[in-house]
């Protein structure tokens, strides 16, 4: 039976999703991630997921990480709210989860969607695999030969596989090499993120802030206030007993999202470039000071180390030539911007779509390349259709540049 041999450029989720399937079907793989360990930097809180990311999961965790999966993601009801700037309640809009019907099976009942911490679903992803992954490599380039690859790092080491999978995020090294006509595009529009313990917001926001996948109030000028709830069912560090994983403990939080075109904000790019966390908060008030006064009640409850910034950019759709040996997921080739709440899901779903065809490929049922090939097809429409629908609605709601095609 042949055997393959498989290097992951990048450990975030679609990665880390790849190297769990990898791993439930005995296919040798290793894992090559820039950072220097998996706390290197803010990774941002709440994540959304869908269909796409709930299946991806139950089909690579063992049933002990799914366990832990489930007891510490809060279930949430199947609604976007829209607010006015006085954080009363305009219409909440249905969410369905319809998605992948092809390769996941059907869901009876309410649609599923779960409100996650990133951070802990990353450790969930991690365990397992640890002692596969070489923190502090970063990839600099690739070299295909007949029948393999080889990867070459900044600290001059290398390494030699059968496939080389990108999964190293929106200004991907691999894209640029695979795939050099790929671009991606400032969207126009940032975001200073935050995190607001739920006690202090809860007397502040609608129940439906604390129930439904996300909420959103914008005013005239596109400029939005986003809020979603990561309420465990269990605390993660209780969680993480169930399978023998040391999960970091959390409280309950509400994200916050300040965000539109530079231009609303207070202060210039570079200055907000610059800014500290308890800087940020006070910009992202001054942001929102002419709306009735919640909002900012709220935002004063923010936890003042929490604050970031985020420039959002988008991929452009396009093509890609018939792989050889070197692939790409994720946001590596369909960044989007998160006004869905998709990005992740479909990098998830690109883990388990590629594992699916590399374990077709290891087993001998298919050539690599047609593996690869059948894998990109299925990707690229997938992907982009998700990435022209964030860049829509980020149109609508948040002023974002039109993607050129
Ligand atoms: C603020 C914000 C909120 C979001 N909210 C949601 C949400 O609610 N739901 C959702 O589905 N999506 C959301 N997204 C999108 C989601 O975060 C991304 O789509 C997802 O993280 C993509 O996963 P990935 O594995 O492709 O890339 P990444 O998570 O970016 O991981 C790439 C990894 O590759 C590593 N790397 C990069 N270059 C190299 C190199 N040269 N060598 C080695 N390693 C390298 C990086 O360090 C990183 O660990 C959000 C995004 C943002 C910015």
């Amino acid at each position: 039976m042949p055997t393959l041999n498989v290097l992951i450029i990048g450990a975030g989720l679609g990665g880390l999703t790849l190297a769990q399937s990898l791993r439930s079907a005995g296919i040798e793989f290793q894992i090559f991630e820039r950072d220097k360990s998996p706390w290197d930097r803010p990774q941002g809180y709440r994540l959304h997921l869908d269909g796409d990311a709930i299946n991806s999961a139950r089909e690579v965790l063992t049933p002990e990480l799914c366990a832990v999966f489930n007891a510490t993601s809060q279930r949430t009801a199947p609604y976007t709210t829209i607010l006015k700037p006085d954080l009363s309640v305009v219409k909440r809009l249905f969410t369905d989860d319809d998605l992948g019907k092809d390769v996941w099976p059907p869901h009876e009942g309410e649609p599923e969607h779960f409100n996650v911490d990133r951070a802990t679903l990353r450790q969930i992803l991690l365990a397992g695999v640890e002692d596969r992954i070489q923190f502090g490599k970063r990839l600099v380039r690739y070299e295909e030969h007949a029948g393999g690859v080889v990867a070459y790092f900044e600290d001059g080491t290398k390494a030699e596989g059968d496939v080389l999978v990108g999964a190293d995020g929106i200004r991907s090294t691999v894209r640029e090499q695979r795939a050099p006509h790929a671009e991606t595009m400032n969207s126009g529009v940032i975001a200073i993120y935050g995190r607001i313990p739920v006690q202090a917001a809860k007397d502040i926001v609608p129940a439906e802030t604390l129930g439904d996948i996300f909420t959103v109030a914008m005013d005239e000028r596109k400029v939005f206030l986003g809020m979603g709830s990561v309420q465990f069912p269990v605390p993660p560090d209780q969680a993480g007993k169930i399978a023998n994983v040391e999960l970091k403990q959390r409280d309950d939080y509400l994200v916050s999202i300040v965000g539109g075109r530079p231009e609303f904000f207070p202060k210039d790019l570079p200055a907000l470039r610059i800014a500290s966390s308890s800087q940020l908060r006070e910009i992202a008030l001054e942001t929102i000071a002419q709306w009735p006064e919640h909002a900012a009640r709220m935002l004063r409850h923010g936890d003042p180390t929490s604050f970031f910034l985020v420039e959002m950019y988008t991929s452009i759709p396009c093509s890609l030539d018939a792989p050889v040996n070197v692939t790409l997921l994720g946001d590596a080739i369909h960044g989007m911007t998160p006004t869905l709440g998709r990005g992740a899901n479909v990098a998830m779903r690109d883990g388990v779509t590629l594992g699916r065809a590399l374990k077709r490929a290891a087993m001998g049922a298919t050539a690599l390349q047609d593996a690869l090939a059948s894998y990109e097809n299925a990707m690229l429409s997938y992907g982009f259709d998700v990435v022209r629908e964030a860049a829509l609605t980020g149109q609508q709601r948040m002023a974002q540049n039109p993607l050129p095609i």
